[in-house]
């Protein structure tokens, strides 16, 4: 029932020419097929390349990051009118780096997930703990204050337009992946208070990926488990082998 989704995070890599060659490439391997949704998010710089791309085709674009003002004196920052203008249908929200390196709160990024809704982008909402939260049991506690800030005063009819992306922090772009069934154990949890914030009509629908070095190798063990819905994908997702071989991973399952 509920469609996978391959997300590419391409953090701070892909000029604008290289990303008019990757998401070509990303198009061509798609094509027709509609049973997954694949999305892209470079850096701002080439979100206007990737939407030229990308148009028409079954490729969607992504941010990694907005702000949730309108306009105004924000030296460097980017609205999500702005990126509407682009077509950009989808903006990563709350990722570990963008809370540890910018010290983004749980307050700052519910209200960008608010805006970002208004504006009928669809955030992709990142959750995770670290190593040491982990080896002190509170994984639980940490996704459940993370998700449940996050979300804040989301209206109901909103709620299946949010994606969540469970992504251990120790689990980022270090090669260490969590096992399935660990990542099945958070992910049944973060469906539980999904179902408890938005009733269980539209909690079961609402997509929730996992991020932390899916690659080929470990994509078909970890989609398979019942509660993960997709991937966010960091490293695996600058080159369109590996990409399009997680799209084909998720495809196989649809
Ligand atoms: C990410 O940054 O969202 C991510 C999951 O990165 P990687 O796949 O490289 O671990």
């Amino acid at each position: 029932m509920r469609k996978y989704l391959i997300a590419g995070n391409w953090k701070m890599n892909k000029n604008a020419a290289e990303t008019a060659a990757l998401v070509d490439e990303i198009v061509a391997a798609v094509g027709n097929d509609t049973s997954v949704s694949a999305v892209v998010c470079p850096p701002f710089t080439s979100v206007a390349t990737a939407s030229d791309k990308a148009a028409n085709s079954n490729v969607g674009v992504g941010a990694q990051n907005m702000y949730f003002e309108a306009s105004g004196a924000y030296t460097g920052e980017i609205s999500a009118e702005m990126l509407r203008h682009l077509h950009v249908d989808w903006v990563i929200l709350g990722h570990s780096e963008r809370r540890a390196i910018f010290g983004e709160s749980d307050e700052l990024i519910n209200k960008k997930v608010k805006v970002a809704l208004e504006n009928s982008l669809q955030p992709i909402l990142c959750v995770g703990e670290t190593i040491e939260e982990r080896e002190a049991g509170d994984t639980l506690k940490v996704v459940e204050t993370q998700l449940t800030e996050g979300l804040r005063d989301v209206k109901d009819e909103d709620a299946t337009s949010v994606v969540i992306a469970y992504e251990p922090v120790w689990a980022i772009g270090t090669g260490k992946t969590a096992t399935p069934e660990m990542a099945q154990e958070v992910h049944a949890y973060i469906r539980k208070l999904l179902n408890a914030l938005f009733g269980e009509e539209k909690g079961e629908q609402i997509r929730v990926l996992y991020g932390g070095s899916m690659k080929p190798e470990n994509a078909d063990e970890l989609l398979a488990q019942k509660d993960i819905d997709g991937g966010l994908i960091g490293g695996a997702s600058l080159k369109s082998s590996s990409f399009v071989a997680l799209i084909d991973s998720a495809k196989k399952l649809a």
